[in-house]
């Protein structure tokens, strides 16, 4: 089968369609025919040789899919072939204390698609049987595809780790990139106020449209100062994160006392300076976020469903012109998913 993946850790000047070998499926598993798949930031860290273990080549790139069920194991109930599903990429034991608490991305022996095992840029993908979920009827398979990842993560940074009620205040950082993205959709109708972040003007202006209440450019003032400036000092409720790095420190002085800051991902830097008086001083909740729960994702789900959110695409490009879409997703330079159509 056709699938965008790499035989070397060497840039994404590695990543390129080839043919692979049909995947090997157990009892329990299903065989996803792939109608559309989505680019990570995790699918840089697999081409730039950044992942701290070793992987098999040739290996298939991608985390983010949707398709139709092809095959069910033997041992598989309550699924057809033929079903429209989108593949939730986190693989968990099942038999773990984090698994039987619910709380899967805890797993133990946690795994990804397109990290651990070949993903989901192929014309097939093999996963465990619970790991599809039929996805809302307003969706197309490269809308699908396109929720993924950033869909389950947004939802439990929110919701289950930043317990955001509504009517809160919330700051999203970096927007235009599928997490922001995602966690912007889900904070309208619920947020009081959104603040978005950017150093794009443009990107500010669509952020507006599409329900943000503030924008700031992080290029131009200070973070920190200008949300207690727009905020008569009050600061926000919660802040939700991904860039890490130098950004940290100005994004938690945007919170209120007794705020809490939720953190998944460090695409600015993996090591940041904080201050920690501040952070004891002003009684600030710090927390980590990592995908979502087998719960998360279908609360998510329902939530797409009941709002019709429709993620936002930046392009979508066919399975040969894969490399283009990985190099756009290197550049950064987009506003919502690149999305893989695999015919
Ligand atoms: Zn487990």
């Amino acid at each position: 089968m056709q699938a965008l993946a790499i035989e070397s850790k060497t840039g994404i000047e590695a990543a390129r369609v080839m043919d692979v070998a049909e995947p090997v499926c157990g009892p329990e598993d299903v065989v996803v025919r792939v109608r559309a798949a989505a680019f990570n930031h995790l699918d840089l860290w697999t081409v730039n040789g950044e992942l701290p273990f070793e992987i098999d080549y040739p290996f298939v790139l991608g985390a983010d899919g949707a398709g139709e069920v092809e095959v069910t194991g033997e041992r598989v109930r309550g699924i057809k072939p033929g079903a429209r599903v989108i593949v939730d990429p986190a693989l968990s034991c099942g038999r773990c204390e984090r698994c039987r608490a619910g709380e899967q991305s805890n797993c133990v022996s946690f795994e990804m698609l397109g990290e651990h095992r070949n993903g989901t840029m192929a014309q097939r993908v093999c996963v465990p049987a619970t790991n599809v979920y039929p996805f809302p009827d307003h969706l197309g398979f490269e809308q699908a595809a396109a929720l993924g990842v950033t869909s389950i993560t947004a939802y439990r940074m929110l919701f289950t780790r930043g317990r955001f009620r509504p009517g809160e205040w919330v700051l999203i950082t970096g927007i235009g990139g599928g997490l922001a993205l995602s966690l912007l959709q889900l904070s309208v109708g619920v947020a009081g106020r959104i603040f978005v972040t950017s150093s794009s003007p443009e990107k500010i202006e669509r952020a507006l449209q599409m329900g943000a209440t503030d924008g700031i450019d992080y290029k131009k003032v200070d973070v920190g100062k200008e949300v207690r400036r727009l905020t008569s000092k009050r600061g926000v409720d919660l802040v939700c994160d991904s860039a890490g790095g130098d950004t940290l420190d100005g994004s938690m002085r945007a919170l209120r006392p007794g705020g809490r800051i939720v953190i998944a991902g460090a695409t600015a830097g993996s090591k940041s300076t904080i201050d920690v008086r501040r952070l004891f001083w002003n009684q600030i909740e710090v927390i980590g976020s990592t995908m979502g729960s087998a719960s998360d994702v279908s609360d998510m789900l329902r939530m797409v469903a009941g709002a019709r959110i429709e993620p936002v695409i930046d392009r979508i490009v066919d399975l040969q012109d894969a490399p283009d879409g990985l190099a756009a997703m290197a550049a950064g330079d987009r506003f919502g998913k690149v999305v893989v159509r695999i015919a």
